[in-house]
């Protein structure tokens, strides 16, 4: 294996390529910080155009880790990797394998796990030449139910901040994505007595939330038109844009889709709009959390109060928002420049 440090210029700590010819496998490593703890963050596969593509992907995505887990109050770092490949068409064993010798030549300054493209079986593969991945199977168990009751309280403190109450008695919901963490977040949503309107691309998973929870049903595409209360975005990333923003009938954004603005100046035209947005990366911190168990040996109990608290990080973000004149989605990467600043308690 052919492994090649690059210079990042700063803000980044460590940055590196590797190719296995042998094996097909070339990937990249991003560390952006760990100032807090490990750099944790999920490995990628995709078809990248070129390497230089998929280094500007990892870059960005390691960055973003970095956020993510210190305002989550978490002692991780961030960082990415990313894996230049076909999944349709990978050797998965010899990828894999080769993967976690890569991960293993930095001796655990970055942990690898799952991500888009990739799943347990594989970290199970990557298992077999590192110690450092988490995210295998049966050790913290499904995130998505975790997650689901994080958004849920994203959703409460946003309705505290815009209505002030937590109370979601009567309100109405409109879902789009009835995956893993949407059919959660839809039970929780039905038992604080939400209205729920629905959609998803799969006829089975929309239809069992129809069933269990009394939801209505819209079209795909209908779903940002539905006057409501709150939209929750948990399928896609990009959601919120030029197109879907002026068409929201709605006063709060919170759901668990990763990147759900599709550029940074829409958290800026969301609050325009007079829709109060709950950070993605906040809301959904409860998958990551939840690896925790694993990760910093918590136990199960531990998880879900820090679970919990993304309500009150949630409450300081739009406090800061006001206190500084910025949109939330700027408000929340300040205080997550705070908590780097300040440190984690030891944890
Ligand atoms: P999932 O794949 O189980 O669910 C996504 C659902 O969205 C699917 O049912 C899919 O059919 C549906 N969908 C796809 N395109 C759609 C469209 N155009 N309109 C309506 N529905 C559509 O994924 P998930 O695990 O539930 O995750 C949902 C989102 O939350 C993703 O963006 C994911 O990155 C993010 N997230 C998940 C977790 C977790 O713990 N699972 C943690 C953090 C963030």
């Amino acid at each position: 294996m052919y492994i090649n440090e690059r210079q990042t210029g700063g803000e980044y700590e460590l940055l590196v390529t590797a190719s296995d010819p042998e094996a097909g496998y070339r990937g990249v490593i991003a560390v952006h910080s760990t100032r807090l703890g490990p750099a944790v963050g999920g490995a990628r596969l995709w078809r990248y155009a070129s390497e230089e593509e998929a280094v500007t992907d990892a870059l960005r995505l390691a960055r973003g880790m970095t956020y993510k887990n210190a305002l989550a109050g978490l002692a991780l770092g961030g960082g990415k990797s990313v894996i230049i490949g076909d999944g349709r068409t990978a050797d998965r064993e010899r990828i894999f394998r080769a993967h976690g010798r890569f991960v293993e030549s930095l001796g655990g300054r970055y942990i690898t796990a799952e991500d888009v493209g990739t799943s347990p079986a594989d970290m199970e593969i990557v298992r077999r030449e590192t110690n450092h991945v988490a995210g295998l199977l049966d050790r913290s168990g499904d995130p998505s139910p975790v997650t689901a009751r994080g958004v849920f309280r994203a959703v409460q403190a946003s309705a505290r901040a815009r209505w002030g109450t937590d109370d979601l008695a009567g309100r109405r919901v409109a879902l789009q994505g009835c995956g893993h963490v949407g059919y959660f977040l839809a039970r929780e949503l039905r038992a604080a007595g939400a209205e729920l309107i629905v959609a998803d691309t799969d006829e089975e998973r929309v239809g069992r939330v129809v069933e269990e929870c009394g939801a209505e049903r819209v079209a795909p595409e209908e779903i940002y038109f539905v006057e409501a209360d709150v939209f929750a975005p948990c399928a896609l990333g990009g959601v919120l844009n030029d197109r879907t923003i002026p068409a929201l009938r709605v006063e709060v954004v919170a759901g668990a889709a990763n990147n759900q603005l599709l550029e940074a100046r829409h958290g800026a035209a969301l609050e325009a709009a007079g829709i109060l947005y709950a950070p993605d990366y906040v809301a959904n911190a409860g998958g990551i959390i939840n690896g925790c168990i694993e990760l910093l040996g918590w136990e199960r109990g531990r998880a879900r109060r820090q679970v919990e608290e993304i309500y009150d990080t949630l409450l300081r973000v739009f406090e800061i928002a006001r206190r500084d004149g910025v949109p939330t989605s700027e408000a929340a990467d300040r205080l997550a420049e705070e908590r780097l600043r300040e440190g984690i308690k030891k944890q």
